[in-house]
């Protein structure tokens, strides 16, 4: 499982920073969670950056890397402000103008509908586009995964997410041999977990699977203040993707009130138990963001400020090893 960041500033584009777009890459599947304005171009740049590292990498030289847009098939989008929003006119059109057959879905608060058929992009273009109105408690299932909309505190219809692999079991082939099972058909059945029948007995999955292991958890906030909610969905991700705009230095002077500070970001992650907390929708006043780093770092430890192309990975679990490209 990958987390590329692909916008990490907030409002205001910068040279440094485009706006907020997180793309999730699981199983060959990708995942766009929002779409500032200029994602479709980041994506380009970050698919031949990661070229260029393999090129640079003895161990993937050669190999291809790159992130074709046109994989991803669902979009969910936080709020509808501009900097979030604006990047769907032209990965729309561009779906279209290369004449993409399969659907394309896009997620997001009571309102999406209406904002999305409004966009400036051909009518043609909604043979492929499924519009989807979510609110807090419906989720998202795919055979692996759970996309989990929660309340946030920003606009009226303002969601965050949670995108979380589904528990797994593991087959413990020693104990099927142990219960003198022939490797083949059968230990298909019990992987699927149902239950067998082998010599007049009754064999369950409970006696060859592995107690549930836990999958990977990422959560992804969009625009928010610190909230409960956010407390209560994060609870214990591996990765809290927090708005930190701010830096508690400045709270005084700040008039706009729907934004979070890195300290209350990582006083969120504290609480969630989080393992680790990405920070993201950096405000343009910050060109070195490492006081934001700093700031959060002294309440929870594993705290970093996002920066455009950063790629993140999480191994398989149980292990769950976060590693920063
Ligand atoms: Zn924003
Ligand atoms: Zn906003």
């Amino acid at each position: 499982m990958k987390i590329i960041f692909l916008g990490s500033g907030g409002s205001v584009p910068t040279k440094d920073r485009g706006l907020p777009a997180v793309l999730v890459e699981y199983l060959n599947e990708l995942f766009l969670f929002d779409c500032g304005e200029g994602t479709l171009r980041q994506i380009m740049i970050c698919s031949s950056k990661r070229n260029k590292r393999n090129e640079k990498s003895k161990e993937n030289r050669g190999k291809n890397d790159k992130i074709n847009f046109m994989n991803i098939n669902k979009i969910l989008i936080t709020h509808f402000h501009a900097d979030h929003i604006a990047g769907l006119i032209g990965i729309i059109n561009t779906m279209n103008f290369l004449d993409r057959r399969s659907n394309l879905e896009i997620y997001g608060g009571a309102g999406i509908r209406s904002i999305i058929k409004n966009l400036p992009v051909p009518k043609d273009a909604m043979r492929f586009v499924k519009i989807y109105e979510i609110s807090e408690g419906q989720v998202v299932e795919g055979r692996r995964y759970k996309i989990i909309p929660f309340k946030t505190q920003h606009t009226a219809e303002s969601l965050g997410f949670v995108f979380e692999e589904k528990e797994k079991r593991k087959f413990l082939k020693e104990k099927a041999v142990a219960l003198g099972i022939p490797e083949g058909k059968l230990y298909s059945g019990l992987q699927r977990g149902e239950s067998i029948n082998f010599n007049g007995r009754t064999i369950n999955p409970d006696d060859v699977l592995s107690e549930p292991i836990k999958g990977r958890k990422i959560v992804y906030t969009g625009d928010t203040t610190p909230c409960e909610n956010t407390v209560k969905f994060a609870e214990r991700c591996d990765i809290l993707i927090h708005d930190s705009t701010y830096s508690n230095i400045d709270i005084d002077k700040i008039s706009d009130h729907g934004h979070s500070t890195a300290l209350q970001a990582a006083e969120t992650a504290k609480k969630a138990n989080a393992k680790s907390l990405f920070l993201i929708h950096i405000s343009q006043r910050y060109a070195d963001s490492k006081i934001l780093e700093d700031e959060a770092g002294k309440v929870f430890g594993n705290s970093y400020v996002v920066r455009d192309f950063t790629n993140v990975q999480i191994s398989a679990p149980p292990e769950k090893k976060i590693l920063i490209v």
